[in-house]
């Protein structure tokens, strides 16, 4: 059995769910973080809250959480046009992608993910790639991770395993993931801290029933319309705070 995992951790509600994943399939979990200049890095800011919390709720998972790495790659950010990294309006380009699309980069996380992982004999990378229900990114397509499962076994000459936890989940489903990992103390701590808005909005009127974030960016439609759909579909507990709201 593979043991030892490397999960891709930017503080989003994607990667915060594959942590929990990862922790309750592994002996040894370690994270791993990127700052490629993106307009959202107030997620990254999340990333200790969210680590923090986890330790603090699951002693069981704390004992398997390892070092936390984090890897400045600004330059991504300078080699491509895409929204992320400046602030330009978010909308469709004429290849059919949104601009939020930043070329390579999945690519070469992994590539970065897989040099830290060789070094600290971890053999899985974990991440939160889908196919389902994102915005049709070919590098988080399940043919494009298997290809560079390939690349990078052959490369580093030692066999790497890429793990797609949300491949074929939809929002909801992974709300529900979280919630079959660790109950409503997990869904809460995700809902709060994690964060996926790309505008990075955060913050006192940036609040609502599904987390934080600006409400009208694709991101934040994606992550609202994930959770109504899966409250609705399994009536879930209210959070504390939509409990209060309400
Ligand atoms: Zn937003």
């Amino acid at each position: 059995m593979q043991s030892r995992a490397l999960v891709l951790f930017s503080g989003g509600q994607d990667s915060a769910t594959c942590l929990a994943w990862a922790l309750s399939h592994y002996e040894h979990v370690e994270t791993v973080g990127f700052d490629y200049g993106q307009r959202h890095a107030i997620e990254l800011d999340q990333r200790p809250t969210v680590l923090a919390n986890l330790r603090d709720a699951f002693p069981d998972w704390s004992a398997r959480l390892g070092d936390d790495h984090f890897v400045p790659i600004r330059e991504l950010g300078q080699l491509s046009d895409a929204a992320l990294p400046r602030a330009a309006e978010i909308r469709m380009g004429a290849a059919g992608l949104p601009n939020t699309f930043v070329p390579g980069r999945n690519l070469l996380f992994f590539a970065y993910a897989a040099a830290i992982a060789y070094r600290r004999d971890l053999t899985v990378l974990v991440g939160g790639m889908c196919e389902t229900d994102d915005s049709g990114y070919p590098d988080c397509r399940d043919d494009t991770l298997k290809a560079l499962q390939v690349a990078l076994s052959l490369g580093m000459d030692r066999r790497v395993v890429l793990e797609m936890p949300l491949m074929w989940r939809d929002k909801a489903a992974t709300w529900q993931l979280a919630h079959e990992l660790g109950g409503t103390p997990l869904v809460e701590i995700i809902r709060r801290d994690s964060h996926s808005c790309y505008v990075g909005a955060r913050g006192a009127g940036h609040e609502h029933e599904w987390g934080s974030g600006c409400g009208s960016c694709p991101a934040c439609e994606l992550r609202a319309a994930g959770w109504q759909r899966w409250r609705a579909l399994h009536r879930a507990p209210q959070s504390p705070a939509a409990a209060r709201a309400a």
